[in-house]
């Protein structure tokens, strides 16, 4: 299915400073996937918000911008549910119906069908991110209580118990209760505030790019284990898939400046022949793939979210779930703060937010690393060990309904968006 054009207009992209008001309650650092959900969420629910970014909105909006896709869980659905935002999404979402893992060459796979859990419920989605961004950017519009201001860049953030000054990189300045850094890996307002983060750089490449296929695909996300790491096949609308072709560093540039001929004869030497003839329809993208995490989530009047706060390895398609989750909850307190009259910003909320979202973020690390080393590795005892692993999960059938419900973002503490519920 072909995706709706981008044709928006951008009245706020434009607007400067002077015309809201000189105080918003939050301000965002990072108009991306995270910074606009957190901004819808807390505009969606009456709040005064302000996000920045030093991107153009229109350039942020181009199919140019970013090639990757997002499998968005389960829960993911319904926090996007909560806000409003999924009937905008739902057209050009893609459904899991069932996830096969399997290792290069063995026969012993490990496979998940969202049947064994009942009913018709999917065990996510495939999202295109220009789908997401265009959504979040039309909502944003609607809400007269959010303001982009961009392109700007936060300077530095000055706290103090009272409130938090934002300035910005062309003198503006602005008056919160609270600012939330959804800034980036590289986060600068992670740095400002002195925060350390535990962080690599894996020898290893994202490769993206979209196929089409003679066969449809039937809601079937495919992971392959090869040696060089995970090469993901993730069902879109229509007879494509998006490719996540995880390929060492040294050799990845080589790849990607192949004529397109010994390209499309690359991807199908790892493709297998299940969906019948492939054809890339894409331009490639390459990401280097990183492992970060903030040592605290917070500072005075400062939150960090999303890609800021913990970046990890995309094996198991988890990193904006997590920011998803991060928002969900920032959002609940921040909201619940404000009904009772309190300051947003005060230092209960922060502590019971790093509380509630750093073990869920330093899991998935732990988990994704270890994932990617034991699967990248030749050795044929590890190779042993971990296929027979593969087949022992996908014998026993509770383990393997918990690791669903893991995927699916819908077991442990969620907060309220995440269960479906209102903020
Ligand atoms: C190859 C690949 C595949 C992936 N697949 C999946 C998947 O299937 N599922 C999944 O859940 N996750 C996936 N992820 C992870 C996911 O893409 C990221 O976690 C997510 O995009 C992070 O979004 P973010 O908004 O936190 O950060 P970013 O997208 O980095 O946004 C940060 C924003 O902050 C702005 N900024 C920077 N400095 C400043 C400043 N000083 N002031 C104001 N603004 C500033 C930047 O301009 C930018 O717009 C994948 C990642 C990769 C690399």
């Amino acid at each position: 299915m072909g995706a709706r054009g981008l044709d928006l207009d951008l009245p706020f992209a434009a607007r400067h400073l002077s015309a809201m008001a000189d105080d918003a309650e939050l301000v965002i650092a990072g108009a991306g996937l995270t910074g606009m959900l957190l901004a819808v969420a807390c505009a969606g629910a009456g709040l005064e918000v302000g996000v920045i970014d030093p991107q153009d909105p229109a350039a942020m909006l181009t199919p140019g911008f970013d090639g990757r896709t997002s499998a968005i869980a389960y829960g993911s659905r319904l926090v996007f549910d909560g806000i409003g935002l999924w009937p905008d999404i739902a057209a050009e979402a893609e459904p899991i119906r069932e996830i096969r893992v399997a290792d290069d060459s063995s026969p012993l796979f490990l496979h998940y069908d969202s049947r064994e859990l009942g009913g018709e419920t999917p065990l996510g989605y495939i999202v295109e991110n220009r789908v997401l961004r265009r959504a979040l950017y039309e909502h944003a519009q609607a809400l007269p209580n959010l303001h982009l201001i961009a392109p700007s860049r936060v300077a530095a953030v000055e706290a103090s118990p009272t409130g938090t000054l934002v300035l910005l990189e062309d003198g503006g300045q602005l008056r919160a209760r609270l600012v939330a850094a959804a800034d980036g890996k590289g986060s600068p307002l992670r740095r400002a505030a002195a925060i350390r983060a535990t962080q690599w750089r894996y020898r290893q490449i994202g490769i993206v790019t979209t196929v089409a296929h003679a066969r449809p695909h039937g809601g079937i996300a495919v992971e392959h284990f090869l040696p060089a790491g995970p090469f993901a096949i993730l069902p879109m609308t229509g007879n494509r898939s998006s490719i996540v072709w995880t390929e060492d560093a040294d050799l990845a540039p080589r790849i990607l400046a192949l004529p397109e001929a010994e390209f499309a004869a690359e991807l199908r030497a790892r493709f297998g022949g299940f969906l019948g003839e492939v054809e890339p329809v894409g331009p490639r993208w390459a990401y280097p793939l990183a492992l970060l995490q903030a040592e605290r989530y917070v500072a005075r009047r400062l939150a960090l979210v999303g890609d800021a706060a913990h970046v990890i390895h995309p094996i198991a398609g988890q990193g904006l779930n997590i920011a998803i989750r991060d928002v969900a909850a920032l959002a609940e307190l921040i909201v619940d703060q404000r009904r009772r009259g309190l300051d947003i910003g005060d230092d209960t909320v922060l502590e019971r937010y790093q509380r509630w979202r750093r073990a869920d973020a330093v899991l998935l690390a732990a988990v994704t690393d270890g994932l990617n080393r034991l699967f990248s590795n030749t050795i044929p005892p590890v190779r042993l060990a971990r296929d027979l692993g593969l087949a022992a999960v996908h014998r026993l059938p509770p383990v393997k309904r918990l690791l669903m419900h893991h995927a699916m973002g819908t077991i442990g503490d969620r907060p309220r968006l995440a269960r479906g519920q209102p903020l």
